[in-house]
């Protein structure tokens, strides 16, 4: 079993060494070349519960042994998820709602960081690296939190996070000064999310840092969205919902269902998209977004076009210009072929822009499906959906139900992944049903619990009375030597 680059075939390095190194030297992102070879035998899934299926799905992206995936997978999520399904189906009147906010920090994230963590110790063990690995991350929010509560006091792993120190929200601010475990490490960076970005990035490039590192017996990795163990354990959800049904009696075991998935890197939904290679029965992929509809035009035009204004919605983890993780889907549909994709990529980076051929754009097709939500159509939702289910839908995954509105298909179940608890984005929903309020978030946490009775996660309730941990605020400048500094105390 291997991997190579998506731009480069000659690149090629086993499922330890591409969880490891995350992407390769060359700007490509690793890929199985023969994923859908082995499929999933469904029928020997049916009975087995989230962790048999997580298992199953690994065995066909990882040369573990199946008592190390095991442990990976018991490791991840036993104890860890506040709902013993991991990932619970709702019914509602129009469709299925796949609940993935069930983890540590409320938002689907969680999924993936949980178990990134536990493959990348065992792919050290895998390659006999003796080195520990750092993790750096840049957060605008979400990730670093999700990183943290995934990394934390995991063997031979540190991370440090890295977050602007005015473009976080208050919740998402506490949330990680309060982070515990003894691996981690938490800064504020003056400045904004580009600046913790773009020092981070510097990082990873400074080969002086990285050999100060080595001296300590230190690698540095990422926990970005572009790693392909973060990848793998998104696939294991869609499963899972599918097999619900199946034992639920909604369908017969074969029957094609659809995905709607709120859209910003394209990870969530191509992890769809391996689902479907791996043998299940995937009608339609729709890939809903907010205004930043970038990918929605990709989808219906074959052009991709950045060059367009960044826009804030109420959806703030689906504002994203450059889906990172399309590249690997153009990988697969353009039959595998590194050079047309090193070509597409150069494309992008040169001019903001690429298009792919109408032969490509129709194979594409044929799978996915596109839609997307205004910012007034998303909280139009919201409040159309509590009064009608009495269920309350988060902004991400608001933008998802109003394209599954829109793209409404009698004929098949509609399964809509929601990536978040409604309590992280309390602001937005909150407003969607009453006047907006000028009360801090906190506040609006316990008013929004008091009128639906919806439970605010364990994790949000009672954060701002946690401890601070994290109190570090300093130049970007300065992030280097901070590292090297801080690094002894892990
Ligand atoms: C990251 C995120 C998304 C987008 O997922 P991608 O895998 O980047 O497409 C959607 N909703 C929420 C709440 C997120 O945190």
């Amino acid at each position: 079993m291997f991997y190579e680059s998506t731009r480069d075939k000659n690149r090629k390095i086993n499922p330890s060494e591409a969880i490891l190194q995350g992407l390769s030297e060359e700007g490509g992102l690793f890929v199985l070349r023969n994923l859908g070879e082995k499929k999933l035998d469904l029928n020997n899934l049916i009975d087995k519960n989230y962790y048999q299926v997580a298992e199953a799905v690994l065995k066909l992206f990882v040369d573990f042994t199946d008592e190390e995936i095991k442990n990976c997978v018991e490791n991840a999520y036993r104890g860890k998820f506040s709902h013993e399904k991991i990932t619970p189906l709702v019914e509602l009147s129009d469709g299925y709602v796949l609940e993935l906010f069930k983890g540590p920090t409320s938002a689907f994230k969680d999924v993936g960081l949980s178990l990134l963590p536990q493959l990348t110790k065992t792919a050290l063990t895998k390659v006999n690296d003796k080195n520990d690995i750092l993790i750096l991350t840049a957060t605008s929010g979400d990730t670093g939190k999700a990183a943290l509560e995934g990394f934390k006091d995991v063997d031979r792993t540190k991370i440090m996070v890295f977050y602007p120190n005015d473009g976080v929200s208050v919740v998402q601010k506490t949330q990680m000064q309060t982070q515990e475990g003894k691996n981690t490490k938490v800064c504020a960076i003056h400045g904004n999310f580009d600046d913790a970005q773009s020092g981070i990035k510097e990082l990873f490039v400074d080969n002086e840092f990285k050999k100060q590192l080595l001296e300590k017996n230190i690698k540095l990795s990422s926990a970005n969205s572009i790693n392909i163990g973060r990848l793998i354990p998104q696939v294991v959800y869609y499963v899972v919902a599918y097999l619900d049904l199946v034992n639920n009696k909604k369908i017969n075991l074969g029957d094609k269902v659809n995905f709607v998935v709120p859209t910003g890197n394209f990870g969530n939904i191509l992890a769809g998209y391996y689902a479907e290679q791996i043998g299940l029965p995937v009608n339609k992929l729709i890939c809903a977004s907010n205004n930043n509809n970038v990918l929605y035009d990709f989808l219906t035009t074959g052009v991709y076009d950045k060059n367009r204004d960044f826009l804030k919605t109420v959806s703030p983890s689906m504002d994203i210009l450059i889906s990172s993780n399309l590249e690997r889907l153009l990988y697969y549909v353009s039959g595998r072929d590194n050079e047309y994709i090193a070509r597409l990529m150069k494309d992008l980076k040169e001019t903001g822009r690429f298009e792919v051929t109408p032969e490509i754009l129709s194979i594409i097709k044929e799978k996915f499906q596109a839609g997307y939500t205004t910012d007034e159509d998303t909280k139009e939702i919201i409040k159309k959906i509590y009064n009608k289910d009495n269920y309350l839908l988060d902004t991400h995954t608001a933008v998802a139900y109003k394209v599954l509105l829109d793209n409404l298909d009698k004929n098949h179940a509609n399964i809509v992944l929601s990536t978040a608890s409604p309590y992280k984005f309390t602001e937005s929903v909150y407003s969607s049903l009453n006047t907006p309020s000028n009360e801090d978030e906190f506040t609006l946490m316990e008013k929004l619990h008091e009128q639906t009775k919806v439970d605010i996660p364990e994790n949000l309730q009672g954060l701002d009375k946690k401890e601070i941990r994290h109190k570090d605020v300093i130049n970007k400048e300065d992030m280097k030597k901070y590292i090297l500094e801080k690094l002894g105390e892990l």
